[in-house]
């Protein structure tokens, strides 16, 4: 049975529950400057939150601007880097794109689409988060977790990440656009995973269009004590 689009209603429901259950969502990668944030997101693709974490730990207390990670070289970067995977190109890409922050943008990341994707191993997806949490800018990064999100609920439905990411930016009120990429995010890499969604504890299974929810346990109906239980 193909999924059916969330309406209004529920998409409004959606994103109240999300927030009354997470009413300060945030990225798991640690920072503490938009540079810092720049650098971990590069360093996240195909690699875990956690794994980034450990090594950027290490290294942002060593080098954490343009002009330290550049003195690093990309065999000194490499060294603190070398656990995440495909380190070698990631420690490349970050060398460049230092340097290119150095010459043209004054060791400032810029707050723009433009000068954030031309930087070496910078993405859409990459300058979307960047935007939205160093920048407060309601962009809509896709990763894997929304984009089985967003087509599993029926709150986005796309062949691909920019159908999901220009549904998603269509369909979500204005009030939770600041955040909804984390709550996307958070709920499916907790929640809604990958191949046992825990339908039995979500908090939206009840405006949740997936036809096979009832099978993972979905309630028709959320009890209070359910919302209270993970706040
Ligand atoms: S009910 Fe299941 S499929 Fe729907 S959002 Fe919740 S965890 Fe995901």
């Amino acid at each position: 049975m193909p999924v059916k689009n969330m309406t209004k209603k529920q998409i409004q429901v959606f994103f109240e529950r999300l927030r009354e259950q997470r009413p300060n969502p945030k990225t798991e990668l640690n920072y503490s400057s938009p540079f810092e944030l720049l650098v971990a997101v590069t360093l996240s693709a195909q690699a875990t939150d956690v794994s980034v974490n450990k090594a950027t730990d290490k290294l942002f207390p060593i080098a954490n601007t343009p002009e330290a990670i550049y003195a690093l070289g990309v065999d000194g970067l490499k060294q603190y880097i070398k656990t995440i995977g495909l380190y070698n190109a990631k420690a490349e890409n970050v060398i460049k794109a230092c340097k290119i922050l150095i010459d043209k943008h004054n060791s400032i990341v810029p707050n723009n689409r433009a000068d954030l994707e031309a930087l070496p191993g910078v993405g859409r997806k990459t300058a979307n988060v960047v935007l939205n949490t160093a920048f407060g800018q309601a962009t809509m990064a896709v990763d894997t977790h929304i984009f089985r999100l967003g087509n599993r609920t029926g709150l986005a439905i796309g062949k691909n990440v920019i159908e999901v990411e220009q549904r998603l930016l269509k369909v979500i009120p204005k009030e939770f656009m600041l955040d909804a990429h984390h709550w996307l995010i958070l709920h499916g890499r907790y929640c809604c995973i990958a191949r046992k969604p825990k339908c039995n504890e979500c908090v939206v299974s009840d405006v949740c269009q997936w036809p096979d929810r009832f099978e993972f346990g979905a309630a028709k109906s959320i009890p209070v004590k359910m919302l209270q239980d993970q706040n």
